[in-house]
């Protein structure tokens, strides 16, 4: 059976080339001939749940989308959709694509969006997934959309703190995304030659990174940089931070989480600095533009899940194996384990 029209939404996070794949599923498409339907909102523009049918559902026109491609955020936006995870409201879903005669699904979104995929191609909705998710957290694929771009914000963010840290002798602290995945963490440090990478993949305590800051100060290293990811504190050892702090005389509220702003605090104390500064990157991370790989990578796969769907070859997603763009089905992708890189985490914490 010919696709008579493919739908496309992004869901999750947003991140930087999301709209690099819209544009490049539509180009694909207007190539096949197969119209094209945008969804807003990811999952919750299947749910139907606006009064406005524009608001939930929207042909995309090439010229439309032609004028998005470099944008960063997403022009379909982004949502997430609790509700998807009950079958009463996929059914709904399901019965909204067979009204719009939407025969076939692209899914750009991170693991989340995959297992709601998965359960759409469960329900006979042929669908393609395009990790697209700074974090970088799937295992079957070596990146995904918007991982590179948010590395680069990582990377040129941390040269400037480290060049203003050296001109006053000052260590810094610097909190990166990624939420329980280490890697922007990780290719980050070692890009900038930071020394110090904390990360939730690997157990820590606070009393060895500050052993390892005294060590780069002893070197006379006076801009050593420690590199936390945002999900590090989950591997971090017991530590009274209250306790540590007010007998320090740092002021702390009993039961404050650590953060990357107490940890720069509780270095400063534990390696007798002057000062050390803490920046959290946050969310520049995710509305940069998108590098020039990671748009060729979008633009790679858009043409993949279409040429895909075309072919009638379904429930699979799109990913970077050995450098080529390739695809495998989406309940063996998800059960891919991720693998956290030890060598470079070894290499950057042990100079
Ligand atoms: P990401 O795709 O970036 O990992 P989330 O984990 O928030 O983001 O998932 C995005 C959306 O995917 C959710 O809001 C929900 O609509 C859908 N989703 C997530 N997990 C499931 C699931 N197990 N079953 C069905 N839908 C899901």
């Amino acid at each position: 059976m010919s696709m008579r029209k493919i739908g496309i939404l992004t869901s999750g996070g947003d991140s930087p080339g999301m709209n690099a794949a819209v544009m490049s599923v539509a180009r694909s498409a207007a190539y096949y001939g197969i119209p094209l339907v945008g969804i807003k909102r990811g999952y919750n523009g299947l749910l139907r749940k606006r009064l406005d049918i524009r608001e939930d559902l929207q042909e995309l026109h090439l010229e439309t989308v032609l004028d998005i491609a470099d944008e960063p955020g997403t022009f379909l936006r982004t949502a997430r959709c609790d509700e998807f995870r009950d079958p009463k409201y996929r059914e709904i879903a399901v019965q909204t694509l067979r009204a719009m005669e939407i025969d076939g699904l692209v899914v750009v979104g991170g693991d989340g969006s995959f297992n709601g995929a998965k359960c759409l191609c469960e329900m006979g909705v042929p669908t393609i997934g395009i990790p697209g998710t700074i974090d970088n957290d799937l295992g079957y694929t070596e990146m995904t959309l918007g991982y590179d771009t948010a590395v680069n914000v990582c990377v040129d963010a941390i040269r400037k703190i480290r060049a203003t840290s050296r001109s006053h002798d000052r260590p810094a602290v610097v909190e990166v995304m990624g939420r329980h995945c280490g890697d922007i963490a990780l290719t980050a440090a070692v890009s900038t030659g930071s020394e110090i990478v904390v990360v939730p993949e690997v157990p820590w305590k606070v009393e060895d990174v500050a052993r390892q800051l005294k060590r780069q100060l002893a070197k006379g290293n006076t801009r050593a940089t420690i590199i936390l990811a945002e999900g590090c504190y989950s591997a971090m050892a017991p530590f009274d931070l209250y306790g540590y702090l007010t007998t320090h005389g740092k002021p702390c509220y009993e039961g404050e989480p650590m953060s990357a702003v107490r940890f720069a605090s509780v270095m400063k104390r534990m390696c007798g600095m002057v000062e050390a500064r803490a920046t959290v990157i946050g969310y520049v991370q995710r509305g940069a533009e998108p590098t020039a790989r990671d748009s060729s990578f979008a633009f790679e796969a858009g043409n993949l899940a279409v040429r895909l769907l075309r072919d009638g070859i379904s429930n699979q997603v799109i990913g970077m194996q050995k450098g080529r763009v390739m695809y495998m089905p989406i309940d063996e992708a998800l059960r891919v384990k991720k693998r956290f890189n030890r060598r470079i985490y070894d290499l950057v914490n042990s100079l």
